[in-house]
């Protein structure tokens, strides 16, 4: 399991205790701690002010500050940091003021031990995130701006789009889970948004990331509900969240974490409410506990309360696949709109998890040559092509690409700028900026990921000529999977593989050619004119049910 990186500032006069200290972290299973010390106030400033800390351990008493006017001044220079007081017995009193002054926590220098400490540590920083980062998301900014500008074109009614701009529900969960082989329960942040309840259940993945917030999540399910409304599927958006790295925990940490998720959750979920899918961090497995704590709970098999679960459980023939394969079938038509011969096209894919692997796979497939990729290890170049069946077992056997023997290894940063016919952004969002769209090298981008082109490059790009193929579009195969494998379960009948895959070109290639009729009508780019073929589709049925009472 990786282990978790946290930067500490250690400011302390006496070296023993700092000693003890640097000892007691570097005994830590879960996280990897790299201590700085500064001795002094006038020092601990000075390092605040050059370098990136996740935490600051300060104690009161120093060589040129006393009491709570050390905190106060440190907290003056930097009021982000989370601040943990190191006190001994006879100064709690001090030490608890300074919490009262937004300290995050103490901890008494005596009998102290690795497991109080690292805890401490883990938790300040989290309660620092869950304070400063539930709503004020880059990407829920994206996600409110990508839709203002296309309600402002469609001349939404005002009233309609107030609504559509914050999700209609969430909850939030402080959700605990047992860790394995010691008796300690972490707590970690959870979330389940439904954005619009106008069009029928919810539906929408569940993510697992250690930046998930309550504006991420809530960004991502409001394009769940675009993305569902312009393939005309009978669903409104949804999207939960942990903020927890999986990387980090074991199978057995992940099921126990998964079905309390489901448990906290319960209310909220189900065939006919919301149903959850795999998304970043998440996959068939995580799917089939969801399934299994939900079925324990109502007392018998509900197995489409969720969707993305494994084949023998009920799960969808293709539906693994499906958001790569949807890419390669919208990329493919475009190449024969724009006259791009795919057997003479090269393509950078960004990411290698379910998305980027299928995506590399099946362009491959189609006789592009896949001359770049990366995943959160390494970024690879082989201007000759990538083996992708290699790869993919290079990452069945470790996890992750590191260490494989393909490709020039290359800055991640660089990847995305290498002179390629396709480029497909598969991982994160925020990756197409202002910054670097001028050197975004390419005819396609096509958008695996949720959100990673900016509304500044998204300008740059289209005044560039670049043609851009919106997430809402190029990842919508998962979700009109995800529709055939809810369907099938609740008529109890398998549809063969040939069948859902040539349904699932069906409802692609009619949602880009109806998304390419409205850019050409409104004259505006695919994005826009996706977002605005699918709040219109929205805002019709919202007219349409009028309003209770
Ligand atoms: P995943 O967890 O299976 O894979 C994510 C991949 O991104 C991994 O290979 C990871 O190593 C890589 N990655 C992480 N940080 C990176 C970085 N800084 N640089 C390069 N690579 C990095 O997740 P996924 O299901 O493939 O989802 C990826 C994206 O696609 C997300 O934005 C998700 O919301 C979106 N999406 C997924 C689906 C689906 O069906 N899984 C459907 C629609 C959209």
């Amino acid at each position: 399991m990786a282990k978790q990186r946290i930067n500490v500032l250690l400011v302390e006069d006496n070296p023993v205790y700092s000693r003890l200290i640097q000892k007691l972290l570097t005994r830590s299973e879960h996280q990897d701690f790299k201590v700085s010390m500064a001795g002094t106030l006038e020092s601990a400033i000075e390092r605040l002010g050059v370098g990136s800390f996740d935490v600051v351990l300060l104690d009161l008493m120093l060589p040129d500050s006393a009491a709570l006017d050390t905190f106060y001044r440190l907290r003056a220079h930097d009021m982000r940091t989370p601040i943990i007081i190191q006190s001994a017995m006879d100064d709690v009193g001090l030490a608890s003021k300074a919490v009262e002054g937004g300290a995050e926590d103490y901890l008494l220098k005596d009998g102290i031990s690795s497991a109080t400490l690292t805890r401490s540590i883990h938790y300040a920083i989290e309660r620092t995130n869950a304070r400063g980062a539930e709503w004020s998301s880059s990407m829920l900014h994206l996600a409110q701006q990508q839709f203002l500008k296309a309600a402002y074109i469609a001349g939404l009614d005002p009233n309609i789009r107030q609504r559509l701009l914050f999700p209609e529900r969430t909850q939030i969960a402080a959700l605990p889970f047992k860790r394995d082989g010691v008796d300690q329960v972490e707590t970690v942040f959870a979330y389940r948004v439904q954005h619009v309840l106008t069009m029928g259940p919810t539906k929408g993945g569940l993510r697992y990331h250690p930046e998930v917030s309550l504006g991420e999540v809530a960004a991502l399910s409001m394009w769940m509900t675009w993305k569902c409304a312009l393939m005309k599927l009978p669903f409104g958006g949804a999207k939960g969240g942990v903020r927890v790295d999986p990387n980090t925990l074991s199978k057995d940490e992940l099921e126990r974490l998964t079905r309390r998720y489901t448990s906290e959750f319960i209310g909220m979920i189900g065939p006919d409410k919301d149903i959850p899918a795999p998304d970043m961090g998440t996959d068939a497995q995580i799917m089939a506990w969801i399934m299994d704590t939900y079925s324990e709970h109502v007392g018998y098999s509900v197995p489409s309360v969720v969707t993305g679960k494994p084949v023998v459980l009920g799960g969808s023939l293709g539906r693994h696949e499906a958001t790569g394969r949807g890419l390669a079938y919208l990329v493919g038509e475009t190449c024969r709109l724009i006259g791009l011969d795919t057997d003479r096209a090269t393509a950078v894919v960004q990411g290698f998890g379910n998305v980027g692997m299928h995506a590399a796979t099946f362009l491959s497939e189609m006789g592009v040559r896949i001359i770049g990729i990366s995943d959160v290890s390494v970024a690879l170049h082989n201007p000759n092509g990538l083996p992708i069946d290699k790869l993919k077992d290079y990452v069945r056997q470790n996890r992750q690409l590191f260490g494989c023997p393909y490709g020039e290894i290359i800055p991640g940063r660089d990847l995305l700028e290498l002179h390629c016919d396709i480029l497909a952004p598969c991982a994160l969002q925020n990756q197409i900026t202002a910054e670097n769209s001028l050197r975004i090298n390419c005819r396609i981008v096509a958008e695996g990921a949720n959100g990673p082109t900016t509304l500044e490059a998204d300008d740059m790009l289209d005044a560039r000529g670049i043609i851009v193929l919106p997430d809402i579009l190029t990842n919508a195969g998962g979700v009109v999977v995800s529709y055939f494998e809810w369907v099938q379960g609740l008529q109890n009948l398998t549809w063969p593989l040939k069948e859902i895959n040539n349904r699932m070109r069906d409802v692609l290639t009619d949602a880009l050619a109806r998304t390419q009729r409205r850019a050409q009508a409104e004259k505006v780019d695919l994005r826009t004119a996706a977002m605005i073929e699918a709040l219109s589709r929205v805002g019709a049925a919202s007219h349409l049910r009028g309003l209770f009472p």
